[in-house]
C-alpha cells in the first residue's frame, strides 16, 4: 500500500487507539515532514514521509507474525456470531493490524496457530502445491498400532471418497482398548483436508479425543507459550519461514 491514514499508521506503531491519537494530533504533537499534522485522518506515504511524535521519529512496519498457542472452544475465523475468536485473544496492540489465522483449527483442536496480515506469506504456506508438512500430537481411544502407520504411509481413503498423501504416524504409546485406554501418537501430513486428522482416524475406525499441532514446516510450537497466549515470532524463526 502506497498511502494509508496517519491514524492507522500510528495504531500499528503502538500509539494508542484512534481517539488517543487523535488527541496527540490535535495538540499539535504529530509531525509529518515536519509540519504539524492537521488531521489524524490525513494520508501519509509510510516509506516516504518522515513521520514524528513529539519529534521522535516513528518506525513503521507493515508486517506482523503472531504464533497463538491455541486454546480449545475458540474459533480460527476473525468473526464469528456466537463463539470467541482467535483475534479475541491477541493483546490490544495487534487489533489495528488486520492479521488473520494462517489456515485453520478445529474448535477443539489446540496448538500452533500462526497469525499474520502478510497475505504472501499465508497464502504459500497454504498452498496445496508447497505440501508444507504439519505434525500433531493425538491422543486416539483405543489402540492405534503399526498397521495404522502402514496405513497412513499408504494413504487412507477418507469419509468423501479423497485419498490422503503419504503421512508418517509415530506411536508414542499404544493403549489398550480393554481397559479404556487411549494412545498417544504423532502425526505429520502434508496437506491440509477439512478436520483431516481426525477423519484420517475414522478411516481406519478409530477416534481423536485431543489434537493440538505443535508445527508447521520450520515453525515449531514453542513449548514455554502457555495456552491461549501468543507472542511475536524471533527474528530467526520468521527467517526460516519466509
Ligand atoms: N485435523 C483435524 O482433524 N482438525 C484440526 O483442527 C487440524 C487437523
Amino acid at each position: 500500500k502506497a498511502t494509508m491514514r496517519l491514524d492507522k499508521l500510528l495504531a500499528h506503531t503502538g500509539f494508542g487507539t484512534r481517539s488517543e491519537i487523535k488527541q496527540l494530533v490535535k495538540r499539535g504533537a504529530v509531525t509529518v515532514n515536519d509540519k504539524p499534522a492537521k488531521d489524524s485522518g490525513m494520508q501519509v506515504q509510510p516509506d516516504r514521509d518522515r513521520i514524528a511524535v513529539e519529534g521522535e521519529p516513528v518506525a513503521y512496519r507493515q508486517f506482523v507474525y503472531l504464533m497463538l498457542n491455541k486454546p480449545q472452544g475458540v474459533v480460527s475465523a476473525t468473526e464469528d456470531t456466537r463463539d470467541r475468536t482467535v483475534l479475541d485473544l491477541l493483546d490490544e496492540e495487534y487489533a489495528h493490524f488486520e492479521v488473520f489465522p494462517v489456515g485453520r483449527l478445529d474448535k477443539d483442536t489446540e496448538g500452533l496457530l500462526l497469525l499474520t496480515n502478510d497475505g504472501k506469506l499465508a497464502h504459500n504456506l497454504l498452498s496445496p502445491r508447497k505440501h508444507v508438512p504439519k505434525t500433531y500430537y493425538a491422543e486416539v481411544d483405543g489402540a492405534v498400532g503399526p498397521d495404522d502407520a502402514e496405513a497412513f504411509a499408504q494413504g487412507v481413503t477418507l469419509d468423501d471418497g479423497y485419498v490422503t498423501m503419504p503421512a508418517k504416524l509415530n506411536i508414542l504409546q499404544k493403549g489398550s482398548p480393554d481397559r479404556g485406554e487411549r494412545s498417544v501418537i504423532e502425526l505429520t501430513i502434508m496437506e491440509g483436508k477439512f478436520h483431516q486428522v481426525k477423519r484420517m482416524f475414522q478411516a481406519v475406525g478409530k477416534k481423536v479425543v485431543f489434537l493440538k499441532r505443535l508445527s508447521m514446516g520450520p515453525l515449531v510450537l514453542d513449548p514455554a507459550l502457555p495456552t491461549g497466549q501468543s507472542r511475536e515470532l524471533t527474528a530467526y524463526e520468521l527467517e526460516r519461514l519466509v
